[in-house]
């Protein structure tokens, strides 16, 4: 089992305003071992908008090198501007030929984990029954490449339904946060139910603070502006489910370069004091 220093990383969704690969290299700079790869869009050359037109073979390549360093190297996607549970078939083809491709490009980076933000058709049932569809094609897909996809959303009985060990759930702790009540005490307690909860299918945790604004919760804030979540009870609890998959970093969206890796720092020296 890779130790907890291996698996904290930064997601280059916090660096948007820099090229990828020189996120890439900051967050390797500043002695990370763990890093999460969103291939959205490469702002500074604005021409270049999808980054599938992007990440050519040979871009591939670069960047599969380039984390050769890396002990998890973890693929997200984010703000795709599809809907993988869209009620019109059209579009919901779009969000899977996308879906597919993100798959692909995990693969050619040489990542472990892929996983893709949900969907949502309007109806719980729906909702559902488009992410298990789906979601046994990217189990098929990712058991043939040995890697684990998921999805990044609330739902382990649709986990369940496409019963597959390569498909999960990525567990996003600010957002869970965001949905229970604005008190350190009951959102801590909360968030703690849900991951015991959906622990056996979680393949991946998003971390960030998220500070109380009087009835709204406020995500994505770095750990010293925190005053929703006692981390120190989250990692002891994950410490004895045994939990062995990533914890990505996603503090601040966006912000320059050297105050993400900052913040990003700090929240990692933090989570390890708690081992
Ligand atoms: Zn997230």
């Amino acid at each position: 089992m890779k130790p907890l220093d291996d698996r904290i990383g930064v997601s280059t969704l916090c660096m948007p305003r820099i090229p990828i690969e020189e996120a890439v290299g900051r967050i390797q700079d500043a002695g990370f071992k763990a890093i999460e790869i969103v291939p959205v869009k490469v702002q500074r050359d604005s021409n270049i908008d999808y980054w599938m037109e992007y990440f050519t073979p040979t871009k591939r390549k670069e960047m599969k090198s380039l984390l050769k360093t890396f002990e998890t190297v973890t693929v997200h996607s984010s703000s795709l501007g599809v809907n993988i549970c869209h009620t019109d078939s059209v579009e919901r083809q779009r969000a899977i030929y996308q879906y597919n491709a993100i798959m692909e490009f995990a693969v050619d980076i040489g990542a472990q984990i892929v996983t893709m933000h949900s969907g949502n058709a309007g109806d719980r049932h729906l909702t559902d029954k488009y992410h298990l569809d789906y979601g046994q094609t990217a189990a098929e897909y990712a058991a043939r490449h040995n890697l684990t996809a998921g999805y990044e959303f609330f739902r382990p009985n649709v986990i369940a339904q496409i019963g597959s060990p390569h498909f999960g759930i990525n567990f996003d702790i600010g957002h869970a946060a965001q949905r229970m009540p604005p008190s350190r005490e009951k959102c801590t307690q909360g968030v703690l139910e849900w991951i015991e909860q959906m622990m056996p299918v979680i393949v991946e945790f998003h971390v960030h603070g998220v500070f109380i604004d009087g009835e709204s919760m406020i995500d994505h804030q770095p750990f010293h502006r925190n005053t929703a979540l006692d981390y120190s009870r989250i990692i002891s609890l994950l410490i004895e489910k045994n939990y062995q998959g990533p914890l990505m970093l996603e503090i601040e969206i966006p912000s320059e370069p050297e105050t993400t890796i900052a913040y990003c720092k700090e929240a990692k020296m933090e989570l390890l004091r708690f081992l």
